[in-house]
């Protein structure tokens, strides 16, 4: 207050002074409106030369296929020069081969007549670096930033309704991942009809998450469970000898002699309850049907359900379209009826392995839509494929099997903790 007060005092005193100098109000009035425009004089060209300036913008450029870093600016509108200096600068730290299309730049520039001139250029192009350019006394210097990443735990789960594909994707499952768990439990699920509307799944996996909190990289699936009707099928990878295999709780290998599901299943469509399987046979099976009916779109690539010796292959007179048929060990055989077409490396006699690719899903000879007509056929029987009790390729014993056990209580543990961290983060 006191300093304020001395303020005014001397505001005062110069006022008056400034009176006295112009000798009458007028003249100082007149000062200080001349002094006024001055100001105004002085202003006007700060505003005029601030508006011309132009404003910092900030945008994401896309790489397109076939782009580079270079193309990218000029046709941003950046001079050659400066695109030159920003993509040498960007190329310490990133080689432009290994940039993919759709690489995002986020950049902060200001346009002017002169063009564009970027103020900094931002990257990510790993997911654990980020390559900052920026000017400095007119030069463009980069930096790369490390982001540090935490491995954890993710559990995605869901319920099925249409197909295994649809709820996983709803789920936020990756489509690699989802495969890869499609893969596994083809061998003892049958993707059509052995999974009822409303079935449960877990999947486990090995993540990386940011300091956001966001989950940037799946890698490991590690567990994959499903619950349909009675049953509860819980696979556990196991790694030996640097090799990943998935176990049933038993500590049986889930590779199978036969697949259950010899299509390419995750996007199959789940039959919604199992009822009578007479009454149409793309329900389920039935004796006098002699096979399972997959409904699936044309085209779908049908998979040898086992390793075995092709016996015939081509056009079947009886109704079956193209068949493919196939003899495996263990006096098992198994027919592919309805092909749209027949790949050409499966003839007569050609040694074929598991899950390879004999043909298309079609309607070809009796058919009334797109569909797999699979029969396994046991020492000359038809058998009903979803019965078939194929043995595992491997069972664990001693020492294997005690580690197995420790890795199987350890994801279950890790299961429950996931359950429950997701409780406190939800609240
Ligand atoms: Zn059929």
């Amino acid at each position: 207050m006191k300093e304020l007060h001395l303020h005014y005092k001397r505001l005062g005193t110069a006022l008056a002074l400034v009176m006295v100098l112009f000798g009458s109000t007028r003249a100082f009035r007149h000062y200080f409106s001349s002094e006024q425009a001055l100001h105004q004089e002085l202003a006007e060209p700060i505003t005029a030369n601030k508006s011309s300036e132009p404003e910092i913008q900030e945008t994401t450029l896309t790489l397109g296929n076939g782009g580079n870093v270079n193309k990218l600016l000029t046709s941003f509108g950046v001079s050659k020069e400066a695109a030159l200096q920003i993509t040498n600068a960007f190329a310490q730290y990133v080689s432009h081969r290994n940039l993919k299309s759709g690489q995002n730049f986020n950049v902060r520039y200001k346009r002017s007549e002169q063009g564009v001139e970027i103020e900094s250029f931002q990257s990510q192009p790993s997911i654990d670096q980020k390559i900052i350019i920026t000017k400095s006394d007119g030069n463009y210097v980069s930096k790369a930033e490390l982001i540090h990443l935490t491995p954890v735990v993710h559990v995605f789960e869901g319920n099925v309704h249409s197909s295994f594909y649809s709820a996983a994707m709803k789920a936020g499952v990756p489509t690699k991942l989802v495969q890869e768990a499609v893969d596994v439990l083809s061998y003892v699920v049958n993707f059509q009809h052995g999974i009822k509307a409303g079935a449960s799944f877990k999947i486990l996996c090995d993540a990386l998450r940011n300091d956001k909190g966001d989950i940037v990289k799946i890698q490991q699936l590690r567990f994959v469970s499903l619950q349909t009707g009675g049953q509860d099928h819980k696979l556990f990878a196991f790694t030996e000898n640097g090799k990943v295999r998935f176990f049933n709780e038993k500590g049986e290998s889930v590779v199978r002699s036969l697949l259950q599901t010899p299509l390419n299943a995750a996007k199959l469509r789940v039959t919604s309850g199992f009822s009578n399987s007479r009454m149409h046979p793309l329900l389920g099976y039935c004796r006098a049907h002699k096979g399972v009916d997959f409904g699936a779109p044309t085209g779908t690539p049908v998979l040898a359900a086992g390793e075995g010796r092709v016996v015939s292959c081509g056009w079947s007179g009886s109704g079956y379209g193209n068949l493919v048929h196939i003899r495996h060990s263990g006096g098992y055989e198994t027919k592919y009826a309805h092909l749209k077409y027949i790949n050409k490396s499966i003839r007569p006699g050609a040694v074929v392995s598991q899950r390879q690719v004999l043909g298309g899903v079609g309607m070809t000879g009796t058919a009334t839509g797109p569909h797999l007509h699979f029969e396994v056929i046991l020492n000359k029987h038809h058998i009903n494929p979803m019965k078939v009790q194929a043995l595992p390729s491997l069972k664990l014993t001693g020492g294997a099997l005690k580690k197995f056990d420790s890795v199987k209580s350890a994801t279950q543990q890790e299961m429950v903790n996931f359950v429950q961290t997701k409780a406190v983060t939800g609240l």
